[in-house]
Protein backbone atom coordinates (compact mmCIF):
# COMPACT_ATOMS: atom_id res chain seq x y z
CA UNK A 1 0.00 0.00 0.00
CA UNK A 2 1.47 3.17 -1.08
CA UNK A 3 -1.56 6.42 -0.93
CA UNK A 4 0.32 9.47 -1.58
CA UNK A 5 -1.75 12.73 -0.47
CA UNK A 6 -1.30 16.02 -0.94
CA UNK A 7 -3.67 18.92 1.54
CA UNK A 8 -2.72 22.19 0.58
CA UNK A 9 1.04 22.18 -0.03
CA UNK A 10 2.52 25.54 -1.05
CA UNK A 11 6.40 25.90 -1.55
CA UNK A 12 8.04 29.34 -1.65
CA UNK A 13 11.37 29.99 -2.55
CA UNK A 14 13.14 33.59 -1.24
CA UNK A 15 15.17 35.61 -3.62
CA UNK A 16 16.01 39.07 -2.25
CA UNK A 17 13.24 40.37 -0.99
CA UNK A 18 10.61 38.89 -4.09
CA UNK A 19 8.96 35.50 -2.86
CA UNK A 20 8.85 32.68 -5.78
CA UNK A 21 6.08 30.88 -5.43
CA UNK A 22 6.33 27.07 -7.26
CA UNK A 23 3.87 25.20 -5.39
CA UNK A 24 0.61 27.14 -4.61
CA UNK A 25 -1.98 25.55 -2.39
CA UNK A 26 -1.94 21.94 -3.83
CA UNK A 27 -4.32 18.91 -3.15
CA UNK A 28 -4.71 15.97 -5.37
CA UNK A 29 -4.17 12.02 -4.39
CA UNK A 30 -1.83 9.40 -6.13
CA UNK A 31 -3.57 6.36 -5.87
CA UNK A 32 -2.08 3.01 -4.23
CA UNK A 33 0.14 1.55 -7.31
CA UNK A 34 -1.55 4.75 -9.74
CA UNK A 35 1.14 5.83 -12.65
CA UNK A 36 0.43 9.53 -12.27
CA UNK A 37 2.44 12.07 -14.69
CA UNK A 38 2.76 15.34 -13.52
CA UNK A 39 2.77 17.73 -16.74
CA UNK A 40 3.25 21.46 -17.69
CA UNK A 41 5.31 23.95 -19.49
CA UNK A 42 8.85 24.94 -18.00
CA UNK A 43 8.85 26.40 -14.92
CA UNK A 44 5.28 25.53 -13.74
CA UNK A 45 6.62 23.43 -10.26
CA UNK A 46 6.69 20.18 -11.28
CA UNK A 47 10.39 18.88 -9.71
CA UNK A 48 9.95 21.34 -6.57
CA UNK A 49 6.56 18.94 -6.08
CA UNK A 50 8.59 15.72 -6.58
CA UNK A 51 11.45 16.60 -4.40
CA UNK A 52 8.92 17.58 -1.62
CA UNK A 53 7.78 14.03 -2.05
CA UNK A 54 11.41 12.72 -1.81
CA UNK A 55 12.51 14.90 0.84
CA UNK A 56 14.86 17.13 -1.19
CA UNK A 57 12.86 20.09 -0.78
CA UNK A 58 10.88 21.14 2.57
CA UNK A 59 7.21 22.05 1.84
CA UNK A 60 6.82 25.93 3.20
CA UNK A 61 2.88 24.77 4.15
CA UNK A 62 0.81 21.62 4.37
CA UNK A 63 1.31 18.85 4.48
CA UNK A 64 2.50 15.36 2.38
CA UNK A 65 1.06 12.20 3.75
CA UNK A 66 1.90 8.94 3.17
CA UNK A 67 -1.14 5.80 3.68
CA UNK A 68 -2.09 8.77 6.00
CA UNK A 69 1.42 9.23 7.67
CA UNK A 70 2.65 12.95 7.63
CA UNK A 71 6.34 12.62 5.83
CA UNK A 72 6.83 16.33 6.86
CA UNK A 73 10.54 16.79 8.00
CA UNK A 74 11.19 13.15 7.92
CA UNK A 75 14.87 12.40 6.17
CA UNK A 76 14.82 11.37 2.63
CA UNK A 77 16.57 7.89 4.27
CA UNK A 78 13.66 7.41 5.16
CA UNK A 79 10.92 7.12 3.15
CA UNK A 80 11.58 4.47 1.57
CA UNK A 81 10.71 6.29 -2.04
CA UNK A 82 13.37 5.82 -4.65
CA UNK A 83 13.85 8.74 -7.13
CA UNK A 84 15.13 8.38 -10.96
CA UNK A 85 16.70 11.82 -12.11
CA UNK A 86 16.65 12.54 -15.98
CA UNK A 87 20.78 12.60 -15.77
CA UNK A 88 20.48 8.95 -14.38
CA UNK A 89 23.31 10.39 -11.41
CA UNK A 90 25.17 6.80 -11.89
CA UNK A 91 28.54 6.89 -9.45
CA UNK A 92 31.10 6.85 -12.82
CA UNK A 93 33.49 4.95 -10.45
CA UNK A 94 31.36 2.09 -9.78
CA UNK A 95 30.19 -1.08 -11.92
CA UNK A 96 26.47 -1.35 -12.58
CA UNK A 97 26.48 -4.01 -10.02
CA UNK A 98 27.32 -1.72 -7.28
CA UNK A 99 25.18 1.28 -8.55
CA UNK A 100 22.29 -1.39 -7.73
CA UNK A 101 23.83 -2.69 -4.23
CA UNK A 102 24.85 0.93 -3.02
CA UNK A 103 21.37 1.82 -1.73
CA UNK A 104 20.86 -2.25 -0.11
CA UNK A 105 24.43 -1.84 1.35
CA UNK A 106 23.65 1.12 2.76
CA UNK A 107 20.41 1.22 4.31
CA UNK A 108 19.07 -2.34 4.81
CA UNK A 109 20.68 -5.47 6.90
CA UNK A 110 20.44 -7.85 3.64
CA UNK A 111 23.82 -10.27 3.44
CA UNK A 112 26.16 -10.02 0.49
CA UNK A 113 24.35 -13.44 -0.72
CA UNK A 114 20.71 -11.92 -0.69
CA UNK A 115 21.84 -8.19 -2.45
CA UNK A 116 23.78 -10.41 -5.22
CA UNK A 117 20.39 -12.29 -5.85
CA UNK A 118 18.13 -9.56 -5.90
CA UNK A 119 20.71 -7.29 -8.47
CA UNK A 120 20.70 -10.28 -10.78
CA UNK A 121 17.05 -10.78 -10.90
CA UNK A 122 16.53 -6.90 -11.27
CA UNK A 123 19.22 -7.37 -14.00
CA UNK A 124 17.37 -9.93 -16.00
CA UNK A 125 14.32 -8.10 -15.70
CA UNK A 126 15.28 -5.16 -17.57
CA UNK A 127 17.70 -7.21 -19.40
CA UNK A 128 21.33 -5.43 -18.07
CA UNK A 129 22.66 -8.91 -17.13
CA UNK A 130 25.08 -8.74 -19.08
CA UNK A 131 26.46 -5.54 -18.63
CA UNK A 132 26.83 -6.12 -14.51
CA UNK A 133 30.83 -5.39 -14.79
CA UNK A 134 30.74 -2.31 -17.08
CA UNK A 135 31.35 1.37 -15.44
CA UNK A 136 28.57 3.74 -16.49
CA UNK A 137 30.72 5.26 -18.94
CA UNK A 138 31.07 2.09 -21.08
CA UNK A 139 27.20 1.82 -21.28
CA UNK A 140 24.45 3.67 -23.71
CA UNK A 141 22.33 6.30 -22.77
CA UNK A 142 19.32 3.87 -22.98
CA UNK A 143 21.95 1.17 -20.79
CA UNK A 144 22.30 4.23 -18.38
CA UNK A 145 18.72 4.51 -18.27
CA UNK A 146 18.15 1.09 -17.34
CA UNK A 147 20.78 1.23 -14.53
CA UNK A 148 18.92 3.99 -12.76
CA UNK A 149 15.22 2.46 -13.10
CA UNK A 150 17.08 -1.04 -12.09
CA UNK A 151 18.92 1.20 -9.05
CA UNK A 152 15.26 2.25 -7.99
CA UNK A 153 13.11 -1.11 -8.52
CA UNK A 154 16.00 -3.25 -6.17
CA UNK A 155 14.70 -1.26 -3.17
CA UNK A 156 11.61 -2.30 -3.57
CA UNK A 157 10.22 1.80 -2.23
CA UNK A 158 7.01 2.46 -1.60
CA UNK A 159 6.54 4.67 -4.60
CA UNK A 160 8.69 5.36 -7.56
CA UNK A 161 9.92 9.34 -8.34
CA UNK A 162 10.37 9.74 -11.87
CA UNK A 163 12.03 13.04 -13.04
CA UNK A 164 12.06 13.47 -17.27
CA UNK A 165 13.86 10.17 -17.00
CA UNK A 166 13.36 9.78 -20.84
CA UNK A 167 14.17 13.46 -22.31
CA UNK A 168 18.47 12.54 -22.95
CA UNK A 169 17.49 9.88 -25.18
CA UNK A 170 17.08 9.65 -28.72
CA UNK A 171 13.11 9.76 -29.94
CA UNK A 172 13.07 6.15 -31.10
CA UNK A 173 14.68 4.56 -27.98
CA UNK A 174 12.03 7.60 -26.03
CA UNK A 175 9.05 5.62 -27.25
CA UNK A 176 10.39 2.01 -26.72
CA UNK A 177 11.23 2.91 -23.07
CA UNK A 178 8.19 4.51 -22.71
CA UNK A 179 6.49 1.23 -22.96
CA UNK A 180 8.94 -0.74 -20.87
CA UNK A 181 8.33 1.48 -18.48
CA UNK A 182 4.59 1.28 -18.56
CA UNK A 183 5.19 -2.69 -18.57
CA UNK A 184 7.02 -2.46 -15.38
CA UNK A 185 5.13 -0.38 -13.33
CA UNK A 186 2.07 -2.76 -14.43
CA UNK A 187 4.30 -5.46 -13.10
CA UNK A 188 5.39 -4.11 -9.90
CA UNK A 189 2.39 -2.38 -9.04
CA UNK A 190 4.29 0.48 -7.32
CA UNK A 191 2.44 3.77 -6.97
CA UNK A 192 4.51 6.18 -9.29
CA UNK A 193 4.88 10.13 -9.93
CA UNK A 194 6.31 10.49 -13.37
CA UNK A 195 7.15 14.06 -14.45
CA UNK A 196 7.61 15.63 -17.40
CA UNK A 197 6.90 18.44 -19.92
CA UNK A 198 5.99 16.13 -23.13
CA UNK A 199 2.55 15.54 -23.10
CA UNK A 200 3.25 12.90 -25.38
CA UNK A 201 4.53 10.82 -22.95
CA UNK A 202 1.60 12.26 -20.60
CA UNK A 203 -1.16 11.37 -22.57
CA UNK A 204 0.54 7.53 -23.28
CA UNK A 205 1.47 6.42 -19.73
CA UNK A 206 -0.32 7.96 -17.19
CA UNK A 207 -3.37 6.29 -15.48
CA UNK A 208 -4.14 10.16 -14.65
CA UNK A 209 -2.61 13.05 -15.22
CA UNK A 210 -1.95 15.93 -13.34
CA UNK A 211 -0.87 19.51 -14.98
CA UNK A 212 0.01 22.24 -13.56
CA UNK A 213 0.77 25.75 -14.33
CA UNK A 214 2.39 28.48 -12.47
CA UNK A 215 2.47 26.05 -9.43
CA UNK A 216 -1.09 25.64 -9.76
CA UNK A 217 -3.12 22.14 -10.71
CA UNK A 218 -5.37 23.07 -13.17
CA UNK A 219 -6.68 19.20 -13.82
CA UNK A 220 -6.17 16.09 -12.69
CA UNK A 221 -7.78 13.53 -15.05
CA UNK A 222 -7.20 10.26 -17.17
CA UNK A 223 -5.97 11.25 -20.08
CA UNK A 224 -8.90 11.03 -21.94
CA UNK A 225 -11.04 13.18 -19.66
CA UNK A 226 -7.93 15.67 -19.99
CA UNK A 227 -8.41 15.59 -23.70
CA UNK A 228 -12.04 15.17 -24.43
CA UNK A 229 -13.12 17.73 -21.15
CA UNK A 230 -10.12 19.77 -20.21
CA UNK A 231 -11.24 22.02 -17.79
CA UNK A 232 -10.19 25.66 -18.92
CA UNK A 233 -8.12 26.96 -22.12
CA UNK A 234 -5.03 26.27 -20.63
CA UNK A 235 -5.44 22.31 -20.49
CA UNK A 236 -7.42 22.52 -23.70
CA UNK A 237 -4.36 24.37 -25.38
CA UNK A 238 -1.40 22.20 -23.54
CA UNK A 239 -2.45 18.89 -24.43
CA UNK A 240 -2.89 18.08 -28.01
CA UNK A 241 -0.56 18.01 -30.85
CA UNK A 242 -1.35 20.37 -33.02
CA UNK A 243 -3.30 22.32 -30.41
CA UNK A 244 -6.13 23.55 -30.16
CA UNK A 245 -8.04 26.51 -32.33
CA UNK A 246 -8.94 29.25 -30.47
CA UNK A 247 -11.00 32.14 -31.50
CA UNK A 248 -12.29 34.93 -29.75
CA UNK A 249 -15.93 35.74 -29.98
CA UNK A 250 -18.94 37.48 -28.20
CA UNK A 251 -22.20 35.78 -27.35
CA UNK A 252 -25.09 37.79 -29.01
CA UNK A 253 -28.55 36.40 -29.05
CA UNK A 254 -27.70 33.06 -30.15
CA UNK A 255 -25.01 33.92 -32.27
CA UNK A 256 -21.10 33.75 -31.69
CA UNK A 257 -19.33 36.42 -33.20
CA UNK A 258 -16.03 36.35 -34.02
CA UNK A 259 -13.71 38.62 -35.86
CA UNK A 260 -14.06 36.88 -39.50
CA UNK A 261 -17.22 34.87 -39.12
CA UNK A 262 -20.45 34.57 -37.00
CA UNK A 263 -21.52 30.91 -35.76
CA UNK A 264 -25.49 30.35 -34.87
CA UNK A 265 -25.50 28.39 -31.73
CA UNK A 266 -28.13 25.64 -30.95
CA UNK A 267 -30.61 26.73 -28.38
CA UNK A 268 -29.02 23.93 -25.66
CA UNK A 269 -25.61 25.67 -26.21
CA UNK A 270 -26.94 29.55 -26.06
CA UNK A 271 -28.48 28.15 -22.54
CA UNK A 272 -25.26 26.44 -21.05
CA UNK A 273 -23.66 29.89 -22.21
CA UNK A 274 -26.24 31.79 -19.88
CA UNK A 275 -25.30 35.66 -19.86
CA UNK A 276 -21.20 35.11 -20.48
CA UNK A 277 -20.50 37.37 -23.54
CA UNK A 278 -16.69 37.14 -23.45
CA UNK A 279 -16.25 33.84 -24.92
CA UNK A 280 -13.50 31.94 -26.50
CA UNK A 281 -14.77 29.20 -29.12
CA UNK A 282 -12.44 26.11 -29.19
CA UNK A 283 -11.95 23.81 -31.97
CA UNK A 284 -9.64 20.63 -32.06
CA UNK A 285 -7.90 20.41 -35.24
CA UNK A 286 -8.76 17.21 -36.47
CA UNK A 287 -12.62 18.34 -35.63
CA UNK A 288 -12.35 20.60 -38.27
CA UNK A 289 -13.61 19.33 -41.20
CA UNK A 290 -12.96 20.94 -45.27
CA UNK A 291 -15.95 20.36 -47.34
CA UNK A 292 -15.88 21.02 -51.34
CA UNK A 293 -17.01 24.65 -50.89
CA UNK A 294 -19.54 26.40 -47.93
CA UNK A 295 -22.94 25.61 -48.69
CA UNK A 296 -24.19 25.25 -44.94
CA UNK A 297 -25.45 27.54 -41.92
CA UNK A 298 -22.43 27.73 -39.75
CA UNK A 299 -20.04 27.02 -42.97
CA UNK A 300 -17.00 29.32 -43.68
CA UNK A 301 -15.40 30.21 -47.13
CA UNK A 302 -11.72 29.47 -46.44
CA UNK A 303 -8.55 29.93 -48.39
CA UNK A 304 -5.98 26.91 -47.73
CA UNK A 305 -2.92 29.10 -47.11
CA UNK A 306 -0.46 26.78 -45.94
CA UNK A 307 -0.15 22.53 -46.27
CA UNK A 308 1.96 20.74 -43.87
CA UNK A 309 2.06 17.14 -45.25
CA UNK A 310 2.91 14.16 -42.79
CA UNK A 311 2.89 11.41 -44.93
CA UNK A 312 -0.73 9.35 -42.63
CA UNK A 313 -2.25 12.91 -41.86
CA UNK A 314 -2.02 16.89 -43.24
CA UNK A 315 -2.38 20.13 -41.58
CA UNK A 316 -3.93 22.71 -43.46
CA UNK A 317 -3.91 26.13 -42.87
CA UNK A 318 -7.26 27.59 -43.24
CA UNK A 319 -8.14 31.95 -43.71
CA UNK A 320 -11.29 32.78 -43.49
CA UNK A 321 -11.92 34.84 -46.92
CA UNK A 322 -12.03 38.34 -46.87
CA UNK A 323 -9.93 37.95 -43.36
CA UNK A 324 -7.73 41.01 -43.14
CA UNK A 325 -5.49 39.19 -39.85
CA UNK A 326 -3.04 36.43 -40.17
CA UNK A 327 -4.74 34.44 -38.17
CA UNK A 328 -5.91 31.02 -39.44
CA UNK A 329 -7.49 27.92 -38.34
CA UNK A 330 -5.89 24.33 -38.45
CA UNK A 331 -7.32 21.51 -40.23
CA UNK A 332 -6.14 18.00 -39.65
CA UNK A 333 -6.77 15.76 -42.66
CA UNK A 334 -5.80 12.41 -44.09
CA UNK A 335 -2.58 12.03 -45.86
CA UNK A 336 -4.44 11.11 -49.00
CA UNK A 337 -6.93 14.21 -49.16
CA UNK A 338 -5.30 16.13 -51.80
CA UNK A 339 -5.79 19.57 -51.43
CA UNK A 340 -3.59 22.33 -52.28
CA UNK A 341 -2.29 25.68 -51.01
CA UNK A 342 -4.27 28.78 -52.55
CA UNK A 343 -7.29 26.17 -53.25
CA UNK A 344 -10.36 27.67 -51.71
CA UNK A 345 -12.89 25.41 -49.60
CA UNK A 346 -15.48 25.36 -47.03
CA UNK A 347 -15.04 24.84 -43.09
CA UNK A 348 -16.95 22.99 -41.24
CA UNK A 349 -17.38 23.14 -37.35
CA UNK A 350 -19.66 20.54 -36.44
CA UNK A 351 -21.20 22.28 -32.96
CA UNK A 352 -21.07 19.13 -30.94
CA UNK A 353 -17.03 18.88 -31.16
CA UNK A 354 -16.92 22.72 -30.06
CA UNK A 355 -15.52 23.82 -26.80
CA UNK A 356 -16.66 27.13 -25.24
CA UNK A 357 -14.73 28.92 -22.60
CA UNK A 358 -15.53 32.33 -20.66
CA UNK A 359 -12.66 34.50 -21.92
CA UNK A 360 -12.63 36.56 -18.12
CA UNK A 361 -11.22 33.16 -16.47
CA UNK A 362 -10.90 30.83 -19.15
CA UNK A 363 -12.91 28.24 -17.56
CA UNK A 364 -14.40 25.79 -19.90
CA UNK A 365 -18.28 26.50 -20.21
CA UNK A 366 -19.03 23.27 -21.69
P1 LIG B 1 11.33 22.49 -15.72
O1 LIG B 1 10.37 21.72 -16.59
O2 LIG B 1 11.97 23.62 -16.46
O3 LIG B 1 12.30 21.63 -15.00
P2 LIG B 1 9.57 22.66 -13.42
O4 LIG B 1 8.13 22.65 -13.79
O5 LIG B 1 10.16 21.42 -12.92
O6 LIG B 1 10.44 23.25 -14.62
P3 LIG B 1 10.48 23.81 -10.96
O7 LIG B 1 11.90 23.46 -11.17
O8 LIG B 1 9.71 23.05 -9.97
O9 LIG B 1 9.71 23.83 -12.34
O10 LIG B 1 10.44 25.36 -10.56
C1 LIG B 1 9.24 26.06 -10.21
C2 LIG B 1 9.57 27.50 -9.94
O11 LIG B 1 10.37 27.60 -8.77
C3 LIG B 1 10.37 28.20 -11.04
O12 LIG B 1 9.91 29.52 -11.12
C4 LIG B 1 11.79 28.13 -10.53
O13 LIG B 1 12.57 29.19 -11.04
C5 LIG B 1 11.60 28.25 -9.04
N1 LIG B 1 12.67 27.56 -8.27
C6 LIG B 1 12.93 26.23 -8.27
N2 LIG B 1 13.95 25.93 -7.44
C7 LIG B 1 14.35 27.13 -6.91
C8 LIG B 1 15.37 27.52 -5.98
N3 LIG B 1 16.16 26.60 -5.41
N4 LIG B 1 15.49 28.83 -5.69
C9 LIG B 1 14.67 29.74 -6.25
N5 LIG B 1 13.69 29.44 -7.12
C10 LIG B 1 13.52 28.17 -7.46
Amino acid sequence: MAQLTFDDVRKTFQEGNNEIVAVDDLNMEVRDGEFLVVVGPSGCGKTTTLRMVAGLETITEGQIELDGRSIRGMSPQDRNIAMVFQSYALYPHMTVFDNMAFGLRESTDLSEDEIDDLVTETSEMLDIKELLNRKPSELSGGQQQRVALGRAIVRDPDAFLMDEPLSNLDAKLRAEMRTELQRLQEEFETTTIYVTHDQTEAMTMGDRIAILDHGELQQIGTPMECYYEPANEFVAGFIGEPSMNFLRGTSDGGVLRMEDFSYELSQSTVESIGSTTEITLGVRPEDVEVVPEATQTNDVAVEVDVVEPFGKENNLYLKPEGSDTDDTIIATVGGRKSVNEGERVGMRLPEEHLYLFDRSDGTAIR
